[in-house]
């Protein structure tokens, strides 16, 4: 296998510290009590790189798992759930809810902006009565960046329990979880965080504990019951054997972003360049207002074939970025600057190969892409 240059919105670049923390010897974790204190204290660096004293858990599946144990510990059959959607995966948590039996009622905002926080409030001011409430906080395949900051006071402040997506942003975009009440933020090892993909990770209120504690009807799911969870410490015992070697990763990547003083800066530094790089070039960008930090989401030129151009930046230059999917299909490519890929050399080739990609098929700059993301680094 020839491992391209990863530049997608995730899986991102792994760093060597945290492969060879993949590599080392492992225990039973069942079994050996030390483990246990292991977990809870990489547990511990997460809440401290989430600004929490929540409860932190790690699930063995990715990104998606956690979404749906969200879901599946807090939804009874009838429950109403504000699902906050301007983007394909504040839609899908709308199915999720579902599954578990509860009413998905949408908010829905315009997909090329972040959510309008007035309006939300308006609509709130008419109807409040939710049980809990999703929002993404990047959504991906978009690229749009929810203000979660004013998004979660507002609906606690309303009574409604918040569950934030923040699988693509955290690490990269500022997220104060205690500050900005959030009761259930869930990430993944594969975006940000620049670990392979395989673990799931969130942090658990008290407020969403003592919801789901107080449920009338059990919770429909084995894997994905967060309540299960909750002791593991004390009783020494965990639902299903750890995977060693995932968490030993993981906890190797924390501690790198946790290492990174200049971490936040800097994607907000490269993300800047990129856009304004991409703008300058005469190329459009998909999102209007709300701009992510951690990917930059084009629009594919009239004329080009969006999997031609990325498979010809990957045969050449050995570059893989991302299309996208949904109503997005084939209409935008994406480049992931996101962890490990949100350095000035990695996003500098990138744009290099995109640029002779775009040449290839015939679409002319209006400026040497690289010179204009230069300028500003
Ligand atoms: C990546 C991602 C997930 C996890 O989904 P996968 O496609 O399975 O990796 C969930 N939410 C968001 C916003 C993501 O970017």
């Amino acid at each position: 296998m020839k491992i391209p240059y990863v530049m997608t919105p995730g899986p991102t670049q792994v760093r060597e510290n945290v492969r060879m923390a993949r590599a080392m010897e492992t225990t039973n974790p069942d079994l050996d009590l030390q483990f246990y204190d292991y977990y809870r204290d990489t547990c511990e660096r997460i809440g401290k790189f989430l600004k929490t004293k929540n409860e932190v858990r790690i699930l063995s599946g990715e990104g998606i798992l956690g979404l749906e144990a969200a879901c599946a510990s807090l939804t009874e059959v009838g429950d109403r759930v504000l699902v906050i959607d301007n983007g394909i995966f504040g839609e899908g948590f709308a199915d999720l809810v579902k599954i578990y039996g509860g009413e998905p009622i949408f908010f829905k905002g315009d997909r090329q902006k972040e959510i309008d926080v007035d309006e939300l409030r308006r609509f709130l001011e008419k109807d409040s009565n939710f049980k809990y409430a999703t929002v993404v906080h990047c959504d991906t395949p978009s690229g749009v960046l929810n203000d979660v900051s004013k998004i979660c006071p507002l609906l606690k402040e309303k009574g409604i329990i918040t569950v934030v997506d923040s699988v693509s942003a955290m690490g990269g975009e500022e997220l104060r979880v205690d500050e900005w009440k959030i009761d259930i933020v869930l990430g993944g090892s594969q975006k940000v965080v620049s670990a392979p993909p395989g673990l799931t990770f969130l942090s658990i209120s008290e407020d969403a504990f003592k919801t789901m504690e107080s449920r009338r009807t059990p919770i429909a799911s084995f894997y994905c019951n967060l309540l299960i969870w909750k002791d593991y410490y004390k009783n020494k015992w965990f639902p299903y054997t750890p995977p060693v070697s995932d968490i030993m990763g993981l906890r190797a990547a924390v501690d790198n972003l946790l290492e990174d003083e200049d971490i936040l800066d800097r994607h907000k530094r490269i993300g800047k360049a990129v856009r304004r790089a991409v703008e300058k070039a005469g190329l459009s960008l998909y999102v209007k207002q709300g701009y992510s930090n951690t990917v930059t989401v084009i629009e594919v030129p009239k004329g080009i074939d969006d999997k031609k151009l990325r498979n010809y930046m990957l045969d050449k230059y050995n570059v893989l970025i991302s299309g996208s999917f949904g109503y997005l299909e084939g209409k935008v490519i994406r480049i992931g600057h996101m962890g490990e890929n949100a350095r000035i050399d990695r996003v500098s080739y990138t744009l290099f190969a995109l640029q002779r990609a775009l040449e290839h098929f015939g679409y002319i700059l209006k400026c040497d892409i690289v010179n204009e993301f230069l300028k500003e680094q």
